[in-house]
């Protein structure tokens, strides 16, 4: 049951309230253990996509108002965060949002919550391996997490998801706002948590970063899919050079 399956999203369409039509029949593949980018300008919808699969969307307004989203049999349409990390399913949501006041130690605690099916084994198991990706975490457990840099709320971030044993892990802009280096480090971080099993859906506004840790990558435009292919084939294409790898 540990084991990554297919992220399928099919044909779906998500409004926001009753007007704001910001994806449209968007179709993307996930396959298990695999990395796969999301790409695109402010607004063409990558966080909706994220919040559609982790069950997120309602808290903004949102629906997803056609198509199908399934992880392995599980379908995820419709279905609350809860459903989602029960599925093996974990958004780490933009801006490292930690809570501040609460210790590293409580911060991380809250990310294995809502697993009523975990056993104290695997909470255990999923806390060694955060301290194993963030030995800097494992230093400062009980200083408050509003104190530590950007780039170590970043991790806390991604390690607080990590608590909840994710097969399929979620991360929107695990890059933004962070020194070079740090970016680095975080790109480190992604493809060791990949190797060790977790599927990763990464959106980034860092082309250059996304498409070297991708197996696949997709970009999206005002809400449609309208370039897919594997990772390094897009790094090739003039559109992605320009648009967004910078070059002229
Ligand atoms: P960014 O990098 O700025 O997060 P994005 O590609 O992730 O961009 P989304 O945040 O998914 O884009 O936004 C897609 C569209 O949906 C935009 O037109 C945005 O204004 C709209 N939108 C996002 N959230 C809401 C909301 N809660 N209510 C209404 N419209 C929203």
């Amino acid at each position: 049951p540990d084991e990554p399956s297919a992220l399928h999203i099919e044909d779906v369409d998500v409004t926001y309230g009753r007007a704001v039509s910001a994806l449209r029949s968007v179709s993307l593949t996930v396959p298990p253990g695999s990395v796969v980018a999301l790409l695109g300008a402010n607004g063409a919808g990558k966080t909706t996509l994220l919040r559609a699969v982790s069950g997120t969307l309602r808290l903004h307004r949102g629906a997803v108002t056609a198509g199908r989203i399934r992880y392995g049999d599980t379908v995820l349409d419709g279905k609350d965060p809860v459903a989602a990390v029960r599925a093996g399913v974990v958004q780490v949501p933009e801006g490292r949002r930690v809570f501040p006041g609460l210790s590293v130690e409580e911060n991380l605690r809250s990310g294995g919550l809502g697993l009523a099916r975990r056993g104290r084994a695997e909470a255990r198991q999923a806390r060694e391996r955060v301290f194993s990706l963030f030995p800097r975490l494992a230093e400062r457990t009980h200083q408050a997490a509003g104190l530590l840099s950007g780039g170590e709320q970043q991790m806390l971030a991604i390690g607080r998801a990590l608590m909840a044993a994710p097969r399929l892990l979620l991360l929107d802009e695990p890059s933004l706002g962070l020194a070079p280096q740090m970016v680095h480090r975080i790109a480190e971080v992604i493809r060791e948590i990949n190797a060790q099993g977790t599927g990763v859906l990464l959106v980034e506004q860092n082309a250059g970063m996304a498409l070297s840790l991708a197996d696949q990558a997709h970009v999206l435009e005002v809400g449609e899919v309208r370039l897919s292919g594997p990772a390094a084939e897009l790094a090739r294409t003039d559109a992605v050079r320009r648009l967004y790898l910078g070059e002229t």
